[in-house]
């Protein structure tokens, strides 16, 4: 006992009795900085020696998490006032803690000032036990009921979070789980930073497979030999000391908890055993909790799916009794809702419809796929209803299936419904489509093919159809149909009587428009569009619930208007109607304007069959420039048939077009007769043709008509080339006897006989080439106004061909010369023997002619089957192949301006080609042209 205090306890005294008299309590004197001066024989209780206790600082004996409030009542009574009931953890000696409640007073000093504190504490450990005990069952309740509450398993941790906190007084608390990656994932935390979490998740003492595994406890992080980076970690987050409590459901640990202190803290057994006691509870909870949730989810998923589902799905009972419809079985059968149908007795629901099988027969309720399955049967029928009440019918395929318990028995029937009454209407739309384009392709006769038209949109689209075609620039109804037979003449007269010419009509619009018209509401309509109130009251009458009007547009022409309308108890027609009403009008329009384009065609092609027997050329080119029609003459000068020429191009098919086109200026219109004449050459075949052309532009391009006259022209230009030959050829002999015959006359010079036979020979030769020349152009004019006549005879080819060559060659110049090549026992020949003389003459003499620098000439006879053949060769000029078929024409003749200085008149061949064609035979040239000829004569043999 300290001197100072003895000093005082004279007025102590009283005071120690006071004291002692509650022996059992703890009892101790302080001075004012806390140091015991007196401790209570009590003390020994925890195992001090009360003498030994003097001097030392009572707040040693006081638990650290309780000393602050030691310390501060032990302020404020050494502040001069008194506390009461603190409680506090007091250590035994042997390092327990046991709970005591505490009083404590000021005792003064003389100088009136605090001189000593005095403490009273009474033991309260079994009280404190039970108030843990009761907060230990509060928290257990706590998490029991948060368990019992919470919705999902995140509300569940929160919860437990919440209640460790409470119940263990750490100042921060975590939950965590182990993924299904079975990484330890923070799942509700208390007082933890972002970036705590991100760095130490993940962070385990124990895998989900450690066998027991017991809670780690952490008084001090700084001395737990925590890696360097989680030591850090946890001690710049502010924690001090941590516990982790496993969370073990069955064999395996599932997770965590996390309680952490700020301040270093001595775990003790109480929180240890708190914390395991609600991670056990938890454990257990998180894993029913997950099961629960995942079902939950499930079962979300498959309700979501049988209310998104376009299938209905119905769930009936063995006594029939609906039990469960999805949304779309609702919608179907037209409930409002779920509970209404399931509500509804199952014969006052099927009351409602009327049911039929896919080919139209009715459907017994014993039959539906819903009773066979309650039967035990498993079934899929196809079922069209009509709702009785609105008249709509819909197709669904019903899908039945039994369940059965274990004993094997039906419990209940699974129905589902899947309506398929779009796709049928797309597949019936499809194939009335189809129906319809066979009926308007099928035939020409298209007024008529509408009017079946309108017959078969009734009643498979429409209740009644209407066409209305242009006749004359007046609506003329070629068709009309009403669902109701007898509303079909009432249809036909009103058309007839009130024609839908009134502006507000929707055919009107749908032909001013060039658009289709929906009419959602014909009757409201009814008076806009009605011609007078008597009109009005005839189409409210019909009783057209909706209208679509199609106007029937081609190639920008109009024709009409079809009109669809429904009629009650048919649904209104919808966009998708109006989709197909509109495909219609457009195969109706192209199959009309066919049937025009094939009437034009017709008439054209009558024309065009007349064209045939012009002799002008006529052809027809579209606006497009492309060749409509081609006449047998326009065949014949551009020399490219029909079927080359049109439906192509005119570019294509004549040469240089542009050109030609642009020297005709065409007519603008039919009645102002045919425009100028033009004439202009084309190149056909790479040769020249000459056109007199003119042209007239109608509506639907331009007609042509030309005459060819290149034949004329050329006739022209060989006449004129005939004339200055024949002048020449003329000329020539005539100077030649003129000249011979002066010399002979005159006195002045004695000529020898020679000379005198010689120049008489000159008058004689020349005369003789002069008789030829005028020979040939009396034969050709003779020819030619068909004055000569042939006598066929059988004659001795050879005999024939030795007397021409004969007669020939006296006048042959000697650089030529001729032979005869006959065969022998040749047959006779069937000829006139003038005109044969007369042919072999020309070719002969021609042979030699186009001989200008020499040569042989070779005449040989062959007999060629039944056939003589007569073959002049010779080894002149040659005839070019482009020129063969010509030089048989009159008057053609290869050099007109004699640059070879041969003459002549073009009319030998001529006469040659019409007498051998006049005996029955034929001639032709053969040459390359450039050395040598060969001309071929054939004549029949005799006999
Ligand atoms: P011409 O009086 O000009 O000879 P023809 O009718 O006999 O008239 O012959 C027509 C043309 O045919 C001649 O101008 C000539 O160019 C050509 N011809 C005829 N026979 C021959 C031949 N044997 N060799 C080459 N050219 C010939």
């Amino acid at each position: 006992m300290s001197t100072e205090y003895a000093s005082q306890s004279a007025g102590f005294a009283s005071f120690q009795d006071l004291a002692l008299e509650r022996a059992h309590d703890l009892i101790a004197v302080c001075d004012p900085a806390g140091v015991i001066v007196y401790a209570s024989p009590s003390w020994a209780t925890l195992g001090w020696d009360p003498a030994e206790l003097a001097g030392r600082q009572v707040l040693d004996f006081i638990h650290p998490d309780d000393a602050g409030r030691g310390t501060a009542g032990m302020a404020q009574v050494a502040a001069g006032g008194e506390v009461e009931a603190v409680t506090a953890r007091y250590r035994t000696a042997d390092g327990r803690w046991i709970w005591f409640e505490a009083s404590g007073a000021p005792i003064h000093g003389p100088d009136g000032r605090v001189a000593y504190l005095v403490g009273v504490a009474r033991d309260v450990s079994e009280r404190e036990a039970l108030k843990e005990r009761v907060q230990e069952v509060d928290a257990l309740y706590r998490v029991a009921d948060a368990i019992a509450r919470a919705s999902s398993l995140d509300e569940l941790l929160n919860e437990a979070v919440e209640t460790l906190i409470a119940a263990t007084g750490v100042d921060r608390a975590s939950v965590l789980l182990f993924d299904e990656a079975d990484v330890m994932r923070f799942r509700a935390w208390r007082g933890l930073s972002d970036e705590y979490r991100s760095k130490t998740e993940g962070h385990t003492p124990w895998t989900p497979e450690t066998r027991d595994p017991e809670p780690v406890l952490v008084p001090d992080v700084v001395l737990a030999g925590f890696e360097d980076w989680l030591e850090r970690t946890i001690r710049e987050e502010g924690i001090a000391s941590l516990a982790f409590v496993p969370l073990v459901h069955g064999d395996r640990v599932v997770g965590k908890f996390m309680l952490y202190h700020d301040d270093p803290h001595e775990w003790t057994d109480r929180e240890i055993r708190l914390a395991r006691m609600v991670a056990n509870h938890l454990a257990s909870a998180t894993v029913r909790t997950r099961a629960r949730d995942a079902l939950r989810d499930s079962r979300l998923q498959l309700e979501t799916i049988m209310r998104t589902v376009d299938e209905g799905i119905v769930l009936q009972t063995v006594d029939g009794k609906l039990v469960y419809a999805n949304e779309a079985a609702v919608r179907g059968v037209g409930f409002a809702s779920a509970a209404d149908m399931i509500n509804t007795e199952r014969h006052e629901t099927l009351a409602r419809f009327e049911m039929h099988a896919d080919d139209g027969s009715p459907i017994a309720a014993d039959d539906l796929p819903g009773r066979r399955a309650l039967r035990g049967e498993a079934s899929e029928r196809t079922i069209r209803y009509r709702v009785k009440e609105t008249g709509e019918e819909r197709w669904s395929v019903v899908r039945a299936n039994p369940v059965f318990d274990e004993d094997g028995n039906v419990t209940m029937a699974v129905s589902v419904i899947h309506d398929v009454t779009e796709a049928r209407a797309g597949a019936e739309r499809i194939a009335f489509l189809m129906r319809a384009s066979e009926l308007l392709n099928g035939t020409l006769q298209v007024e008529e093919t509408l009017a079946a038209l309108a017959d078969l949109a009734v009643p498979a689209f429409a209740g009644h159809v209407t066409v209305d075609l242009y006749e004359d620039g007046n609506l003329r109804c070629v068709g009309a149909r009403h669902v109701d037979p007898e509303k079909t003449e009432l249809m036909r007269k009103l058309r007839v009587d009130y024609p839908p010419t009134v502006f507000d009509h929707p055919v009107q619009r749908a032909i001013r428009t060039g658009e289709p018209q929906f009419v959602a509401d014909v009757q409201a309509e009814a008076e806009s569009m009605a011609h007078d109130p008597a009109h009005a009251e005839a189409i409210h009458a019909l009783q057209n619930e909706s209208g679509i009007v199609v106007p029937l547009i081609a190639r920008g022409r109009t024709f009409g208007a079809i009109t669809f309308g429904t009629v009650p108890p048919q649904r209104p027609f919808t966009a998708g109607d109006q989709a197909l009403a509109v495909e219609l009008g457009r195969r109706a329009s192209v199959a009309l304007d066919n049937a025009l384009l094939y009437r034009e065609v017709e008439a054209r092609a009558q024309a065009a069959e007349a064209l045939e027997f012009v002799d002008d050329g006529v052809f027809l080119v579209d606006r497009d420039g492309v060749i409509r029609l081609w006449n047998a003459a326009a065949v014949k000068t551009f020399r490219v048939k029909p079927g080359k020429a049109v439906g192509r191009r005119v570019a294509e098919v004549i040469k240089d077009w542009g050109t030609v086109a642009d020297r005709i200026t065409p007519a603008a219109e039919p009645t102002a007769g045919a425009g100028a004449v033009e004439t202009v050459p084309v190149e056909v075949k790479g040769s020249e043709r000459w056109l007199s052309i003119s042209a007239v532009r109608f509506s639907g391009g331009t007609v042509y008509a030309f005459r060819d006259l290149t034949e004329e022209r050329a006739v022209e230009e060989l006449k004129s080339d005939f004339v200055s030959t024949v002048s020449h050829e003329l000329r020539t002999p005539l100077a030649a006897i003129y000249g011979a015959a002066l010399t002979l006359q005159r006195d002045d010079v004695r000529l020898e006989d020679s000379q005198r036979y010689g120049l008489l020979d000159v008058i004689s030769s020349e005369a003789d080439r002069l008789a030829r020349i005028v020979n040939d152009i009396l034969w050709a004019s003779r020819l030619d106004s068909g004055q000569m006549g042939v006598a066929i005879e059988s004659c001795d080819a050879a005999k024939l061909v030795k007397q021409v060559i004969e007669a020939l060659s006296h006048h042959a110049p000697s650089s030529v010369r001729l032979d005869v090549e006959a065969a022998d026992s040749l047959p006779p020949v069937a000829a006139d023997p003038d005109k044969l003389r007369q042919v072999l003459t020309n070719l002969v003499d021609n042979a030699v002619k186009y001989s200008p620098d020499g040569g042989t000439v070779t005449v040989a006879v062959t007999a060629v089957g039944s056939r003589i053949r007569f073959r002049i060769d010779d080894q002149g000029l040659g005839v070019p192949p482009s020129e063969q078929g010509r030089i048989f024409e009159k008057f053609f003749r290869l050099d007109p301006q004699l640059t070879r200085g041969v003459g002549g008149t073009g009319l030998g061949l001529y006469i040659c080609r019409e007498l051998v064609q006049r005996m029955h035979g034929r001639i032709w040239v053969a040459s390359d042209g450039r050395r040598g000829s060969t001309f071929t004569v054939e004549l029949p043999a005799a006999g």
